[in-house]
């Protein structure tokens, strides 16, 4: 088997990058940072370029100050060389273009036909990354096509959100698709770039301990989290249409409940893994209203206390009231043979009492309590994979107290942290997806299929959510939300893991 992502050490071809929208807060933030940390580590091609787009008015001196200070701001400083800043400018260029209008995309043409300092225009691949709003993907894509700037070996990658409910998701992938052909089409989910989910693969399927053990006879239930605490800052525009289930659930919590869940596939390939995973999405039983009122939870952040501050409401930080969830709880199931009577518990919120990503597999408890008193003092084992922060695995094992006088059990935790476990610094998930585009790596991104697939899974959900006369839960900030989400798992008598310890 091999790792279901480039090496980095791998060559990459000589690429034009272009980033549409690349004065804007992903881009800046994110993206440029990560073709930073490719710049320092010499990953990047010779005559690699990146593009930035948009409709902004910026020469590409203008434009090289706006990322040079992004980099200053987003990169930590003890990771910022000056030399490598400067390479990495070297290659920046700006155009100014407007997805709604034709003009400008002449100099877009221009420079990727031209090319850097005489190399071949046609060893290049092209990669169009559209860092917009998804509403103008598709005149995005008309523009390029009607340049004449896509080719068999281009690539476009596309950001969340991708659309708002099955409909929408179609109308996006309708848009793109007349112009990129689905192998062309890299869709983005930030969480399958993250070590430790790709470590989630490597640890089912490259030891044999576990997958005897992965199943329905073994495994009592599944905890997935993705808890953060900040607001929704000034995100509230995009947050308040959207909320927890359409901006978390549908996408990066299906996807991590599908790594848990999927069969092994025969090879990690670029479609075998997205075949396992589609099967998973077909296999969630479908959610009727009861279904809806009974199994899920969806709350809105109140006034608290974040870190020691006293912080505003979501109604407060938008400045008007709304019926929008800044929290989802779920009870999903996966109706397979492996998975059937296992539920897998998915949560997502703003404003928690704390930041973390995480998985937790909990095994079913010994089923004969065999040392003396020891009736009761035994905790089911749990694997505990951390996505973020500090990316890790821990394995909960119950052992004896040492001493004598007895015997005494205790909870203890196998603790890796990427951090202190291995010396090299893991790159950023945007960095290794970017490099995984360029390679034309498209494991770790989601198909039009699997997209689909989550939407078509939600959708009652959602609609259930819209219709029903009860409004999202208020939980104060700080907190892990709403009562209800932890009456969700005490009425099938099981608690939230709170913490890896
Ligand atoms: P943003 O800060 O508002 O940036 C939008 C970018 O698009 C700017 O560069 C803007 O530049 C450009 N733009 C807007 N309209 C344009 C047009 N008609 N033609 C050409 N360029 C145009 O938004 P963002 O936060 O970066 O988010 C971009 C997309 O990624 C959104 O769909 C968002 O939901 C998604 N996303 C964002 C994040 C994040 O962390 N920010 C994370 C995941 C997904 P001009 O105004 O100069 O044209």
């Amino acid at each position: 088997m091999t790792l279901p992502t480039s090496e980095l050490a791998t060559a990459l071809p000589p690429c034009d990058l272009t980033v549409v929208g690349g004065t804007g807060d992903l881009a800046l933030r994110k993206l440029l940072p990560a073709l930073y940390q490719s710049e320092r580590r010499g990953s990047l091609a010779p005559g690699t370029r990146i593009v930035g787009a948009s409709r902004s008015p910026l020469d590409d001196e203008g434009y090289r100050a706006v990322v040079r200070d992004a980099l200053g701001v987003h990169v930590p400083a003890a990771e910022l060389d000056d030399r490598a800043v400067a390479r990495l400018l070297d290659r920046v260029h700006h155009v100014e273009v407007d997805a709604e209008s034709p003009e400008g995309w002449h100099l877009l043409h221009a420079l990727l036909k031209e090319g850097p300092r005489g190399a071949e225009p046609s060893e290049r691949v092209r990669v169009f990354y559209l860092a917009v709003a998804p509403r103008i993907f598709g005149p995005i894509c008309q523009q390029l096509e009607a340049i004449g700037v896509v080719e068999p070996t281009s690539r476009v990658v596309l950001e969340k959100p991708l659309g708002t409910d099955l409909a929408s998701a179609r109308l996006v992938n309708d848009a793109v698709g007349r112009v990129f052909a689905e192998s062309q089409i890299f869709r983005i989910d930030h969480y399958l770039g993250k070590e430790s989910v790709q470590n989630l693969l490597v640890t089912r399927f490259a030891n044999t301990f576990l997958e005897p053990l992965w199943n329905s006879r073994w495994i009592d239930h599944v905890q997935i989290t993705a808890a953060e605490t900040l607001g929704v800052g000034d995100r509230g525009g995009y947050y308040d249409h959207a909320g927890a289930l359409r901006d978390m659930v549908q996408n990066h919590l299906l996807q991590l409940l599908c790594l848990v869940a999927m069969e092994p596939p025969t090879y990690v390939g670029r479609e075998t893994v997205r075949d396992e995973k589609l099967k998973v999405l077909q296999a969630l039983r479908p959610m009727t209203p009861e279904d809806v009122d009974r199994d899920t939870v969806r709350g809105a952040y109140g006034q608290g206390v974040v870190d020691g501050e006293v912080v505003a409401s979501y109604a407060e930080d938008l400045g008007h009231p709304s019926r929008t969830e800044t929290f989802a709880a779920l009870r999903v199931e996966v109706q397979n043979w492996r998975w059937a009577g296992v539920p897998f518990y998915l949560r997502t919120g703003k404003r928690m009492d704390r930041r973390a990503s995480e998985i937790v597999v909990v095994f079913k408890a010994p089923p004969h309590a065999m040392f003396p008193g020891s009736e009761g003092a035994t905790e089911p084992n749990r694997l505990h994979i951390r996505v973020q922060p500090d990316e890790g695995m821990h394995l909960h094992l119950t052992v004896k107290e040492p001493g004598p006088g007895g015997i005494r059990l205790r909870p203890v935790s196998l603790d890796l942290s990427y951090a202190t476990a291995f010396d090299a610094v893991s790159p950023d998930a945007y960095e290794r997806l970017l490099l995984d585009v360029i390679k034309g790596n498209p494991t770790l991104f989601m198909r039009r299929d699997e997209v689909e697939a989550a939407w078509a899974w939600v959708e009652p959900i959602l609609r259930r959510w819209e219709t029903s006369p009860r409004r999202p839960k208020r939980y104060p900030a700080g907190t892990n939300g709403p009562t209800a989400a932890a009456t969700l798992l005490e009425r099938d008598g099981r608690t939230w893991q709170e913490d890896d310890q």
